[in-house]
């Protein structure tokens, strides 16, 4: 594998600095959460207080949605990025949301701290590449049918731009399994770790589609080594617009921010 700006080895490991004290990588372990589309301005009002109140720092939402069909719920655009931003001012949050089309990026620029491409875009090189022109880290999310040498290919494709503050995102893949929305590959983060200098971090909303699988999945991120999930969230999962049967409701989000603490108690115990 040729990778030449993103270092293969366990040195140099790349820390994202957002501002404000808050980062991705090192040692800190990272909780980023949200609604899978920002759906108005109640809703995410209500989801950044909640989520904030709870500590969380970093806030998710899509405003331009990857939908299986072009008939169901796209996002609200450039609105959603608007209320995202507004919700995050007020919290004091960083925001990540995803952008599909190149042409947006310089439009987004102002209203993201962290641009997501998402698993199906991982390997539109057009959007890679303009993202690498940019000096804002790019969540880079894997695509569901890519192997970890395509994957990280992807992330060669920013770095090779010049912008190296890219967060690897585990999202889980296309098996034969059909229980689960998706394959989580927990394994990945031990792997990316060998590989490369880049934070990892684990969705396993996506990653398994099944809010119940939501808790033990997180257990697990933090017991293998990720630097962070990404956990969508709703004021009313039942009602949301995309992806409510993967979102946890505000108090379940509490109990899993306390079983992260448990288990790095457990972690930190083991390695000293
Ligand atoms: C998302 O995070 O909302 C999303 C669409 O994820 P993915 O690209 O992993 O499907
Ligand atoms: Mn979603």
């Amino acid at each position: 594998m040729n990778i030449f700006t993103i270092k293969n080895n366990r040195e140099n490991k790349k820390i994202i600095d957002l501002g404000n004290g808050i980062t991705i990588g090192g040692n800190e372990f990272t909780v980023i959460s949200g609604p899978c589309a920002v759906e108005g301005e109640e809703q995410i009002e209500t989801s950044a207080k909640a989520l904030s109140d709870m500590g969380i720092r970093i806030l998710r939402g899509g405003a331009f949605k990857p939908r299986t069909s072009p008939y169901t719920f796209q996002g609200l655009g450039f609105e959603g990025l608007r209320l995202l931003k507004n919700a995050g001012q007020r919290y004091k949050m960083k925001i990540v949301s995803e952008i599909m089309d190149p042409r947006d990026l310089d439009a987004s620029y102002d209203y993201v701290d962290i641009i997501q491409i998402g698993s199906r875009n991982m390997q539109n090189y057009t959007l890679l590449k303009e993202a690498g022109k940019l000096d804002k880290p790019v969540l880079l999310k894997r695509g569901m049918a890519s192997t970890i040498e395509e994957w990280l290919m992807a992330a060669e494709y920013i770095a090779s731009e010049g912008n190296e503050n890219i967060i690897l995102c585990e999202r889980g893949i296309r098996t034969f399994e059909k229980y689960t929305r998706n394959t989580l590959d927990l394994t990945v983060v031990p792997i990316i770790k060998e590989l490369a200098n880049l934070p990892i971090i684990i969705d396993p909303s996506h990653g398994t589609g099944r809010k119940e699988l939501i808790r033990p999945a997180t257990r697990a991120a933090v017991a293998i080594g990720a630097d962070g999930v990404m956990i969508e969230t709703h004021p009313n999962p039942s009602e949301a617009l995309s992806d409510g049967k993967q979102s946890l409701d505000i108090e379940e989000m509490k109990t899993v921010l306390l079983d992260i603490e448990s288990i790095k108690d457990c972690i930190s115990k083991l390695n000293s």
